[in-house]
Parts: structure tokens; sequence; C-alpha cells
């Protein structure tokens, strides 16, 4: 089941060209505040996929090419963020970092958090903050969406917590200032185009992630290739954190990333899970002192 957000907060399950309206039966109200009506909806029913297919048999369709995808998940408890998870990558970032002697992986590191407010959909452009003498830099990444929520998960349990996956491209400004910042613009975190049902995935570790710019192919890789792998990452955040339903969490970047430009028109997919097509636009907010030093 491919579960979306469209026209300003209602929801729907696609289905071929179709996108079924199931906003009323999963109880959600489009225009609330905050809008959490996909968090509820997994909080509820992420056990229970037959549950959101029966409400999808009785629910109004309308072409899928008439609504405006919004981001799956808007207001999730957090947004997990694990670093260096594919070895290719972690080789090119001590190949940037001249006279740095890194260990630096997700194995040995950890994870951090992106801001939520980052989070953005598959119709949104990226928005570049007017930072002199800065990259900014995409990551192609597969995203794990939660189900039920725990803490202390196992890596036997992990799967059972499971909601699904989405595409997911973390957007960074490169430098040392602290990552929070750097990976906390507005836009910096376009997730979706839908959340995939985990039992539409046969294999999370055998998917192709591909990233282009202009069409150029920047990143390709398999999640095969991750050094954490996504029962090692349930497990790892939820040894510190209680996760709850509809927690993202970004599993790290392959090889290939690189500047993205005003102008540029980025395509992010991994297999199975669609793609997510982004402008990249110049914006007027994001200038800050902070960022007024060179990139060290
Ligand atoms: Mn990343």
């Amino acid at each position: 089941m491919r579960l979306a957000r469209f026209n300003e907060g209602r929801i729907g399950v696609i289905e071929g060209n179709e996108i079924a309206d199931i906003t009323g039966p999963a109880g959600c109200d489009p225009v609330a505040w905050p809008p959490v009506g996909m968090v509820s909806l997994i909080g509820r029913h992420g056990d229970d996929p037959d549950a959101i297919a029966e409400m999808v048999r009785s629910a109004p369709r309308l072409p899928l090419a008439e609504v405006r995808l919004d981001c799956p998940i808007d207001w999730p408890n957090k947004v997990v963020a694990f670093p260096a998870n594919y070895d290719a990558h972690i080789a090119e970032q001590r190949r940037t970092k001249v006279g740095l002697i890194s260990t630096f992986d997700a194995a040995g590191q950890g994870f951090f958090l992106k801001s939520n407010s980052s989070l953005s959909g598959p119709e949104d452009p990226i928005i570049l903050p007017p930072i002199e003498g800065r990259e900014i830099h995409h990551e192609c990444e597969m995203a794990i969406i939660i189900g039920r929520g725990g803490r202390g998960i196992t890596r036997a349990e992990a799967y059972d917590h499971i909601f699904g996956y989405a595409c997911l491209v973390d957007v960074v400004v490169r430098g040392r200032e602290e990552r929070v910042m750097r990976k906390s613009y507005d836009s910096f975190c376009p997730l979706g185009p839908t959340i995939v049902t985990a039992d539409e995935i046969a294999d999370p570790n055998d998917l192709d992630l591909r990233l282009t710019v202009n069409g150029d192919v920047r990143q390709e890789a398999n999640t095969h290739d991750l050094k954490v792998d996504i029962p090692g990452m349930v497990e790892m955040a939820s040894a510190v954190m209680t996760l709850f339903p509809g927690d993202v969490i970004a599993t790290g970047t392959p090889a290939g990333v690189g500047p993205i430009q005003p102008g540029d028109r980025l395509v992010s997919s991994v297999s199975g899970l669609g793609e997510l097509a982004l402008e990249v636009l110049a914006g007027d907010l994001g200038a800050h002192p902070v960022w007024n030093k060179p990139e060290n």
C-alpha cells in the first residue's frame, strides 16, 4: 500500500493512477493543527494494514494527476538520521577533509537529529539559503517509517516496528558548524512521494538508490552496503529514545554527494519506493553571520 498526504492535509492511498481519499475514515481533520493525521493513522492502524485497506474499499477516488502531493508525514515526533553509513561515502569524506584523520562512521558515532520542520514534500522545491562560499550538498537516502513504537527494541524485533519506507533527501550545508543547524533549513528533508508499507518491500536490504542532478548520475548504491543495517538502526535509536509511530529514520547516504545550485533539477529514487523529482530554488531567507567564515 502506498499512503500519501495530498491537497493540504488529506490522507489517501494511491492505487494505479488514482488516489483513494480516506481522510474521513482515518479520523483526520485536514485543517486541524498540528497536522498529525498520518502519525495518528499509523499509531492506530500501523500494525493492521487490513484496517486501512478496508477504508480504501469504500473511499471516493480522484485522478492522481489532479491532486498535489504533500510531505507524507508532516509532524513526526522526530527525524533520526544516520551519518556516514556506506564505506565509499566514508572514504570520500576522508579524502575531502585534508589532514583530518577520521574514524567517523555510523557504527562508531551513532546518529543525530534533523529538525522536523525541515521536512518537505514531493512537489515542494528545495530552497537554498543565500550563503556565500558554502557548498550545499544532496544526500540520497532511504527512510524507515516507524509503525509500532517502543524503547529498547532488539534486532530480532526491529521489523515488527517498521511501518514502511520512503525516499528521502538529506540536504546539508558543508562545514564544521553544528550539524543540526547545517541540516535543518526548511525544505532540507524532502520525503516521499508516498509511504510504501513494509509488506510491499520483499527485502529492504536490497534496494537500489539513485540520484541525478540535471540528468547526470551523482549517486548509485544499494542498501545491502549499509554499515549499520536496518534492524541495527532501529536497535541503536531505540536504545536511547522511545520511538513513536511515524518517526522517520534517514538511513545515511552512499558516495557521490555533491553541490546543488539554484535552477538544478534533482531526481532521487529508491527501487520500489518511487522517486522525488525536485526543483532547486534560491531563497531570500537564511543568511546569518555564523556562516561568514570559510568552510573549515
Ligand atoms: Mn545524511
